[in-house]
């Protein structure tokens, strides 16, 4: 496979429409839609009750003023029974909202979290699934602030009931209708007022969304930072880098600081305009008003009415204001998600029947043959690391893979184990190309032992099983087999002894000899170690040793070592030198053809003699 120079679409974004990115969400509602539905017929029923809320305390004026009403069932009332009426049906409108209120929130922010969950749960599928090319290109700070901090503002957008941006749009639109139905010279001054409002609203919201993105690509260049320190702190403090390393990063912080000021600032903006018009308005109603008043053209009952209209008209604005900060945020991170999961997926399963017609044209008898046609690799377009490798590996046969650091060793197994893809030609395991093989099929055929034994957070057990279930039995007598029973018997809690996550309890030796129970209790047709055995004491190595060749029997085993000494037994030794074949051969009749490897042999056969004097 070659890698594009391509990566998560960081800093150029391409522009989408908001409303489209919301599809995205779709979906992960469509699972939930019926706690959503209801949540949502709740905001029409809320929406009313406050709409006529100023209605009825513009009737409850007028009925103390005694001045006339358009309602029926007033008139037919006396005035004490009226104002008792009117009463009794704002209380009732408050009560509404009072029940309705918090049922809809609760309900919101319940879907909001599983569908946060969900987004979670998928990404994290997604992003373990992708090839090791992306990893190449995508710092792992990056990965981790989409699969937490993005996804935890999307998470925002529900929690802080910005959902509710929809009651708002439609509160808006039942408060126009009831108004000018009321009196509509009062209405239109409100709307006259409220479109200028509304297009500086959505030009700070563009804005806003901009300094937003930009804030959260700071952030991403932060946690790849600190990521990035953490992770190598070894590293940092060996070579003394803890003072340029913390003005590095001193920079990258005050980067993200400035870009978070740009967007509090429009944030501010918004807030300020509302607040400002909201006062506008209002003088305006009572001047304008005042003045038809004065002209016996409006009752006190109907100012009233749009006084507090003014007030609720300009309210769900400013919730919608409140909640587009984390609506904004959740846009930003909509996209940002997306762009992980729009990722595509480069090495895939064969579709329908593939493996079974491979299979069918593969001879059955194989076990263990690997055969190289015509290989090549580039991990960047135009850089061959591995050219045209022809090798057929028969079943049963010790393989060694030799040659200068960079030679292309490491890169023939990645290929093997389908981390990458192969540029040109193809890899055949008895017979079946392996892009035809499913990858757990492939997995299972290979054994894999490379030079640092991950351990990961758990116990023993888990750690050699790796999730699949095995009998205790299994475990111990694999355990036993690679040598590190014995070492296991000697901690805490034995097979239970829980690990610390990257093995920091355990010595190199003990890790790698761990990597190979693992191995052992698979029972995979071929075994592939990378610079296994190298970095060990003697006493462990001898009992690496012991366990390589217990292993080795009954497979096909290919392995790359740097000291030459570890590989004498093996049947053949493949040389490679900057990505092509040089050599094949065993021990003996290399070191008769006087190349490359009798070099290299003879190299080391000088360095540890001289080790020895
Ligand atoms: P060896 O195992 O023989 O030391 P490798 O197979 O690790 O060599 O690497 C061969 C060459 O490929 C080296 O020049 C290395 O820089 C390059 N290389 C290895 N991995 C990658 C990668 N993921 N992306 C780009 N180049 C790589």
């Amino acid at each position: 496979m070659t890698v594009s120079s391509s990566s998560l679409p960081e800093s150029s974004r391409k522009e989408s429409s908001d409303w489209l990115l919301f599809l995205t969400l779709l979906p992960y509602a469509r699972r939930n839609s019926r706690i959503l539905i209801f949540a949502l017929c709740l905001l029409f029923p809320l929406a009313i009750a406050s709409a006529v809320q100023p209605i009825l305390v513009g009737q409850a004026i007028s009925i103390l003023r005694q001045e006339p009403t358009r309602f029926e069932f007033l008139k037919a009332l006396s005035l004490q029974e009226g104002l008792n009426a009117v009463a009794w049906m704002l209380l009732a409108t408050v009560a509404v909202r009072l029940c309705l209120q918090g049922v809809q929130g609760y309900l919101v922010q319940k879907v909001g979290q599983r569908i946060t969950a969900d987004i979670r749960q998928d990404l994290f599928r997604h992003v373990v699934s992708l090839a090791m090319g992306f990893f190449d290109r995508t710092p792992v700070g990056r990965l981790i602030t989409r699969l937490t901090s993005d996804v935890d503002a999307l998470g925002e957008v529900f929690s802080t009931g910005a959902v509710g941006i929809v009651s708002d749009i439609f509160s808006i639109g039942l408060l126009i209708a009831i108004m000018f139905y009321r009196q509509w010279q009062l209405a239109l001054l409100l709307i006259l007022l409220l479109l200028p409002v509304t297009s500086l609203i959505i030009f700070f919201q563009y804005k806003f969304r901009k300094a937003n993105y930009r804030a959260r690509e700071k952030l991403s260049d932060l946690n790849s930072a600190l990521q990035e320190n953490l992770v190598g702190v070894n590293i940092v403090q060996l070579f003394g880098r803890e003072g340029l390393n913390s003005r590095q990063f001193r920079k990258t912080n005050y980067k993200y600081v400035q870009a978070v000021d740009e967007t509090i600032f429009y944030d501010s903006a918004v807030s300020a305009v509302l607040e400002w018009i909201s006062l506008v308005a209002i003088a305006g109603v009572l001047w304008f008003g005042g003045v038809m008043i004065l002209n016996d053209a409006l009752t006190f009952g109907i100012l009233a009415e749009f006084i507090l209209f003014a007030q609720r008209l300009f309210n769900p604005l400013r919730e919608f204001a409140e909640k587009f900060t984390a609506i904004q945020a959740g846009f930003t991170a909509i996209e940002r998600i997306s762009g992980i999961l729009g990722e595509p997926i480069a090495i895939q399963d064969p579709g329908g029947d593939r493996y079974k017609k491979a299979l069918e044209n593969a001879e059955p008898t194989k076990r263990g043959e690997i055969r190289f046609e015509n290989v090549s690799l580039a991990y960047k377009d135009d850089e061959l690391i591995l050219r045209d490798l022809n090798f057929t590996i028969p079943p049963g046969q010790k393989v060694a893979f030799v040659g200068p650091t960079g030679a292309g060793k490491s890169s023939i197994i990645r290929l093997l184990c389908r981390l990458y893809e192969v540029s040109s030609g193809r890899i055949l395991i008895d017979g079946v190309d392996i892009r035809d093989m499913p990858q757990s099929e492939l997995r299972r055929h290979l054994g894999v032992i490379l030079q640092d034994g991950f351990i990961f957070a758990g116990d023993v057990n888990s750690n050699i099983s790796l999730g699949e279930t095995y009998t205790q039995e299994d475990i111990q007598s694999a355990a036993e087999r690679t040598n590190v029973d014995q070492f296991i018997r000697l901690m805490g809690n034995g097979y239970n002894t829980e690990l610390r996550e990257r093995g920091s309890n355990l010595s190199a030796g003990q890790k790698q000899l761990l990597a190979f129970a693992r191995v052992a209790i698979r029972n995979p047709k071929v075994l592939i170690m990378d610079e296994a055995t190298a970095n060990l004491d003697v006493g462990t190595e001898s009992l690496i040793q012991d366990a390589v060749e217990d292993l080795m029997v009954g497979r096909t085993a290919i392995v790359i070592a740097h000291r030459l000494s570890t590989i004498r037994n093996v049947d053949r030794i493949l040389v490679l030198n900057r990505g092509r074949l040089v050599e094949d051969g065993n021990h003996d009749s290399l070191l008769a053809q006087e190349g490359i490897y009798a070099s290299l042999y003879r190299l080391q056969m000088l360095g540890n003699q001289s080790e020895q004097v």
